[in-house]
């Protein structure tokens, strides 16, 4: 008896001191970042170039090397939404960046609510109703009596609201017609003062006829130098957009909002997401080849330096947990000389409606078939199926058909197929379900071959293969093993991780699993 009573108070007397050496069981800030359009491999290609916040990241951080998407399409919205809510398209209800309402006939984007008002400048606001799934943010609310501040920042509107969720304290995005910061009445009925007084600043002003050139000229790429437009305007923000200088704004307001907002100064954990866009803007318009990418993402390690130093010195050191990843990866660009011996190319969009157009009116009259959607994701006209009193199955299998007699097209399933299981059972397929949800998806999903691209200009994303789904996923804080983790992971894992470490709910979707094996010390690890 004495024996074990010694030994425990031993165990006592050890676990006290691990307790007083280790940093608060809880970080005081959570900050996820997200870069738009980074592939994994640009951890791996730029490596060397990184000196700043990505080279902190993957020498301290918890590196895993293996995450990857499982659902279609890998898209902005869909990957921001499963950032925070750890929730397939099929729960979350954010099947695209847009759809077409199936009530209305509208096409709708994944954040537009017409029953609240832009705050910060003229136009339509948004919201994140549309969201059916909590995000993390939501569970610390509630959790928290409503203390922990929720903020998410961002150039795009989707990449800023749904990461936050349906409790923040607010989102906040760059229009691009006034060059300003807004947000929407959904949040509050006027903006903070601090974000006011960020936007009297004109903070965009000072990139007016900026010269773009590389940060750090390498003899593998050619040099570039681009001039932004000289004059304010609705050109020059979306120029700013498509630059480094629109991730240098995000960073600069993020900073802003730390500030004003006091987040992780205050007492209860608090939650800061921020998604650098530019990095897409810039990727779709010369693709993942270009030197501008490369630069990007070496422009992307530096200021993610400088927002993990500000919050270092807000916060304090050991305080915060930080998550990096992205909502997406990127194709090469097809029909440049170095991959002239790989398979791929550009499939018209247009061609695949116009194609189910032509069946469909040939097999039952004339339409329109079409009501709406891409050549992806057509939708078809339900009120003329109805009309003419035929069966939906019958009217998808033939729009079906035709569209997978067209070259490069590699499969198309329809609503019929996924919602009864009668899909070929693979990786793909399941993807595929992953990401439909019946009230919201279109009637047909059509998938092109591996590097086909269904886009006339510039690069893209949105397959299910390894080039959209691949991105980098790093943990790095309180609590974190770091080191290199192979296993295969799923950026869905964040958000169940997260909560986990927070000794909160799991968000209400979650498909991920915790992720045991990189947390060490504190009892969350147990
Ligand atoms: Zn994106």
């Amino acid at each position: 008896m004495t024996r074990r009573f010694f030994a425990l108070l031993a165990l006592g007397a050890t676990s006290a001191a691990s307790a007083a050496a280790r940093p608060p069981e809880r970080p005081k800030l959570v900050l996820a970042i997200v870069i738009d359009q980074f592939r994994y491999d640009y951890l791996t290609r730029f490596r060397g170039d990184y000196t700043g916040g990505l080279d902190r990241l993957l020498r301290q951080g918890a590196v895993f090397t293996n995450a990857r998407y499982e659902h279609v399409p890998t898209v902005t919205a869909c990957g921001h939404a499963i950032l925070m809510t750890g929730a397939m398209p099929s729960l979350s209800g954010i099947v695209g960046n847009d759809w077409i309402d199936r009530e209305t006939g509208k096409k709708v984007t994944s954040v537009s609510d017409d029953s609240v008002r832009l705050l910060g400048a003229e136009g339509k606001g948004a919201s994140p109703r549309r969201l059916l799934a909590s995000t993390l943010g939501d569970e610390m609310k509630m959790a928290g009596k409503g203390k922990p501040r929720v903020i998410g920042i961002s150039l795009k509107d989707r990449a800023a609201i749904l990461p936050a969720g349906h409790l923040a304290d607010g989102a906040y995005w760059f229009d691009s017609h006034s060059g300003a910061f807004v947000s929407s009445t959904f949040y509050f009925p006027d903006l903070p003062q601090w974000v006011k007084e960020f936007n009297r600043g004109r903070p965009a002003g000072q990139y007016l006829g900026a010269e773009w050139k590389p940060l750090a000229p390498s003899p593998d790429y050619p040099a570039f130098a681009k001039t932004l437009a000289g004059a304010a305007g609705p050109e020059f923000y979306t120029s700013l957009d498509a630059s480094p200088f629109g991730n240098e704004l995000v960073e600069a307001f993020a900073e802003r909002a730390i500030e004003g907002e006091r987040l992780g100064q205050r007492g209860p954990t608090d939650l800061l997401t921020v998604s650098f866009s530019s990095n897409d803007y810039v990727g779709h318009d010369v693709g993942p080849e270009a030197p501008e990418v490369r630069d990007m993402a070496i422009r992307a390690d530096r200021l993610i330096g400088r927002l993990l130093d500000f919050v270092e010195a807000k916060v304090g050191p050991g305080n915060t947990l930080v998550v990096l990843t992205a909502d997406h990866g990127v194709a090469p660009l097809p029909g440049i000389p170095e991959h002239a011996k790989m398979p791929g190319g550009r499939l018209s969009s247009k061609a695949i409606l116009g194609a189910i157009e032509a069946a469909l009116k040939k097999s039952f009259g004339d339409g329109p078939w079409v009501a709406g959607g891409s050549g992806e994701a057509p939708y078809l006209n339900r009120g003329l199926i109805r009309t003419r009193k035929l069966s939906e199955a019958e009217v998808e299998r033939v729009a079906a058909q035709a569209v997978a007699a067209i070259p490069h097209v590699f499969r198309v399933y329809t609503r019929e197929q996924l919602l009864n299981g009668a899909a070929i059972d693979d990786q793909i397929t399941r993807r595929v379900v992953n990401g439909y949800c019946p009230s919201r998806s279109s009637d047909l999903v059509v998938l092109e071959e591996q590097y086909w691209i269904p886009l006339a200009h510039g690069a893209s994303h949105g397959s299910a293969f390894g080039y959209d789904t691949h991105v980098p996923v790093i943990f790095m804080g309180p609590n974190i093993r770091a080191g290199r983790y192979d296993r295969n992971i799923l950026p869905n894992d964040i958000a169940p991780t997260l909560a986990t470490m927070l000794e909160v709910e799991t968000p209400s979707g979650a498909a991920g699993r915790v992720l045991a094996e990189m947390l060490s010390g504190g009892s969350a690890s147990h």
